[in-house]
C-alpha cells in the first residue's frame, strides 16, 4: 500500500503477560534498596557477564532526579523484542502555550517525539514517530500539566546469552539523560516548535470551519499533492510537479490564525465528480482527500490539504466477511432468497464488499464518502442502458450507487466525492464535476450539465445499526492469554483471529493499527460494547474516555507502541473481525 508507514516489529506481547512459560527458572527479584541513577550505573556494571535473565531485576522506577526511568517490560533474551523504558519528567520547561490546549499538546509531542527519534539514532533506544502525519501516540506526550512522558523500546545488549552490562550502563545512564536533556525546552529550536504548532493549529481550524462553510474538503492554492514514489510519502521535488491551482469558480478564501488569508478550491457539500484522462492526477488529488482527515507536517505540502474528519474511502473488498450488515439498499432479492437487511456472508464479492463498506460508515454515522474508481465494483457503481435490456431489472439484485448517491445526499445529507474518468453516467447526478487537466482542475460542471440525462433516483434508507455481542470480541487465544500483535501495515492479529487491513486505506500509521486492536479491547473491557448499545453508541462512548483521558486510555500497560485511530478505523477493524457477532439490529 503506497505510503503507509511501518515496517519492523509489530506491537508487543499481550496484557500483563510474564511470558515465562512452565519450566522456566523463576523471576529474579527487583532490586531493593535507593534505586537511583548512580545505583543503576553500578547494578548495570555489576550485572556484566551475568546470566541475561538477570536483566528482570532491574525493573521498576530509578530516580533521576528532574525524570524518572522506568524499567517497565525486559526481553527475555537479545532475540527478542525489545525490552520498554518509560521517561517521565514531571517539568520539561514547555512554556503554557505549548500544551494549554489538546491541539497545541499534540503537536507539540510530536515535535519532541520526531527530535528524539533523531537524537536516538545509532543507539539502542528506539522511539517511534511519525511519518508525513501528526498522530497522537503512546511514544510521545505532553501532559496536560506540561509533563513530558517517553515510552522507549530498548534492545538490552547482550554477548550471547551474557549481559553486556557495559553497553547497558551507557544507553541507560548516558545516552538517556542525555536525551532528557536535548527535549529541555531550553535547548531545543522554540521557533520550529512553535512554528510545528502553529501550522497544526491551523490545519484544525481550517478543518473545523469546512462545516460552516458548507463544504467537505479544502484544497489549498500551491499544496504539493503528489508523493514521492509509491514507497514514500514525502512530496514530489523537481521541475516536474505542479502545485495546486483552484479553478476560479471554486475558490474560496479562508482566514487562519497563524497563516493569514489562505486561498483554495473548496470542494462543495454534495456529489462532486472528479474527471479526465488517463494520468492526469485524479487519484493523487482524492488520495490527497483521504488523508485531509489528519493533519500534516508542515513542509508535507498537503498541510493545509483537509477534509471532514469523517470521511470514509469507500472501495471493493472481495473476500472480506460481513456480519449482518443491512445492504438492503444496495442488494435487493438475492437468488438465495436471503434477508440483504441482516445479510452475512464469510466471502463477499466485490460488489457486496463495497455495499457493506458503505452502509457501515453510515451506520456509524460518517457523512462524507470517497471513492476512486480504480478500487470499485463496477457493478455496483454504474449499469448502462444496452445491460439492461439484457438483463432484466428483477433479474439483477444491484442498485448501482449511481442511483443512490443522491438519495443518500438528499435524505441523509451524505456527501460524495467521486473519480470517474471512464463513464459519463454521474454527469446525471453530479452536483459539481471537477476536469483534471495535467493536473490542473477546471470546473467543468456546466459543460457536464448540457451532456447529463434524466435519472430516477432510487430510495436510500438508513442502514440498521447493529448491537454487537461483547464476547465475540475477544483477543485472548485458546491458551487464554490475550494476544494483539500487527503484521507490517496488512495484518493486525487479535487472539486466535488474524484481521485483513490492507483494504483499510486510512490507516497512514503502523500504531494506529495497534491502537485500533486496543481499542476494540478497550470498547469491551471499559464496558463499551455492553451488549445494549448499537455500534455507533458505543464508539460515542469510547470516544468520550479518550477525548478525557488521550491515547493511553487504549492500553496504559501495553508494552509496545501505538497510536490513535479514528473511530471509523476502529469499526473497520472490527467490521473485519471473523469471529464478530451481532445479536440485534435496530
Ligand atoms: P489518474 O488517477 O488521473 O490516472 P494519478 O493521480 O494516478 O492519475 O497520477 C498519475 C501520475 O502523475 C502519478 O505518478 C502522480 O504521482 C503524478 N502526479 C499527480 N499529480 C501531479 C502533480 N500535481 N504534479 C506532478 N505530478 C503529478
Ligand atoms: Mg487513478
Amino acid at each position: 500500500m503506497s505510503g503507509r508507514q511501518g515496517n519492523g516489529h509489530g506491537g508487543g506481547g499481550g496484557r500483563g503477560g510474564g511470558r515465562g512459560g512452565g519450566g522456566r527458572k523463576p523471576e529474579p527479584e527487583p532490586i531493593r534498596g535507593v534505586r537511583d541513577e548512580a545505583r543503576l550505573s553500578q547494578e548495570l556494571l555489576k550485572m556484566d557477564g551475568a546470566s541475561y535473565g538477570r536483566y528482570k531485576s532491574l525493573k521498576g522506577d530509578w530516580d533521576f532526579g528532574d525524570f524518572t526511568l522506568t524499567v517497565q517490560r525486559v526481553q527475555s533474551d537479545p532475540f527478542a523484542p525489545p525490552s520498554r523504558v518509560r521517561i517521565f519528567r514531571p517539568d520539561a520547561g514547555i512554556p503554557s502555550d505549548a500544551y494549554a490546549d489538546p491541539v497545541r499538546r499534540r503537536a507539540t509531542a510530536d515535535f519532541l517525539g520526531r527530535l528524539a527519534h533523531r537524537r536516538l539514532k545509532g543507539s539502542l533506544l528506539r522511539i517511534d514517530t511519525g511519518g508525513q502525519e501528526v498522530i497522537a501516540r503512546s511514544s510521545c506526550q505532553v501532559g496536560a500539566d506540561g509533563s513530558l512522558d517517553l515510552r522507549i523500546g530498548l534492545d538490552l545488549p547482550g554477548n550471547g546469552r551474557r549481559i553486556d552490562g557495559r553497553t547497558a550502563e551507557r544507553e541507560l545512564c548516558r545516552k538517556v539523560p542525555e536525551l532528557v536533556d536535548d527535549l529541555d525546552w531550553e535547548e531545543i529550536d522554540q521557533g520550529a516548535a512553535r512554528a510545528f504548532a502553529d501550522s497544526v493549529a491551523d490545519t484544525v481550524v481550517l478543518r473545523a470551519s469546512l462545516a460552516e462553510r458548507g463544504l467537505v474538503a479544502f484544497v489549498a492554492d500551491g499544496a504539493i499533492l503528489p508523493r514521492h514514489s509509491g514507497i514514500s510519502d514525502e512530496p514530489m521535488r523537481g521541475e516536474g510537479v505542479v502545485p495546486f491551482a483552484s479553478p476560479d469558480s471554486l475558490r474560496v478564501s479562508v482566514e487562519l490564525p497563524h497563516r493569514g488569508t489562505v486561498t483554495g478550491l473548496g470542494v462543495p457539500e454534495g456529489i462532486t465528480l472528479i474527471v479526465g484522462g488517463g494520468f492526469h492526477g485524479k487519484s493523487t488529488l482524492l488520495h490527497a482527500l483521504e488523508r485531509g482527515v489528519y493533519d500534516h507536517v508542515p513542509d508535507d505540502g498537503r498541510e493545509l490539504v483537509v477534509t471532514r474528519d469523517d470521511a470514509v474511502k469507500i472501495r471493493a473488498e472481495e473476500g472480506r466477511g460481513v456480519e449482518r450488515v443491512d445492504v438492503s439498499p444496495f442488494v435487493r432479492n438475492l437468488p438465495t432468497g436471503a434477508d440483504t437487511r441482516d445479510f452475512r456472508t464469510e466471502n463477499a464479492s466485490g460488489s457486496t464488499s463495497q455495499a457493506a463498506n458503505i452502509c457501515e460508515a453510515v451506520e456509524i454515522g460518517s457523512r462524507t464518502l470517497l471513492v476512486d474508481e480504480d478500487s470499485t465494483a463496477t457493478n455496483l457503481m454504474i449499469r448502462d442502458e444496452r445491460m439492461q435490456a439484457l438483463v432484466h431489472g428483477d433479474r439483477e439484485p444491484l442498485v448501482p450507487f449511481v442511483d443512490l448517491v443522491r438519495p443518500l445526499r438528499r435524505e441523509h445529507g451524505v456527501s460524495t466525492v467521486l473519480v470517474m474518468g471512464g463513464s459519463g453516467d454521474y454527469f446525471d447526478v453530479a452536483d459539481h464535476v471537477i476536469m483534471l487537466d495535467a493536473y490542473h482542475p477546471h470546473d467543468v460542471t456546466e459543460r457536464a450539465g448540457e451532456l447529463a440525462g434524466e435519472r430516477a433516483d432510487a430510495e436510500f434508507a438508513l442502514p440498521r445499526a447493529r448491537v454487537v455481542d461483547p464476547g465475540s470480541v475477544d483477543d485472548r487465544t485458546d491458551r487464554g492469554r490475550s494476544k494483539l500483535k500487527r503484521r507490517d501495515m496488512d495484518v493486525l492479529v487479535f487472539g486466535e483471529s488474524d484481521i485483513d487491513v490492507r483494504s483499510v486505506e486510512q490507516f497512514v500509521d503502523a500504531g494506529q493499527i495497534t491502537g485500533a486492536g486496543l481499542a476494540l479491547r478497550a470498547l469491551v473491557a471499559g464496558g463499551h460494547l455492553d451488549g445494549e448499545r448499537t455500534l455507533a453508541e458505543a464508539l460515542d462512548s469510547l470516544e468520550g474516555g479518550l477525548a478525557d483521558r488521550g491515547v493511553t486510555l487504549l492500553g496504559e500497560d501495553f508494552g509496545g507502541d501505538y497510536a490513535l485511530p479514528r473511530r471509523q478505523e476502529i469499526a473497520a477493524v472490527l467490521n473485519r473481525l471473523r469471529t464478530l457477532r451481532v445479536t440485534g439490529q435496530r
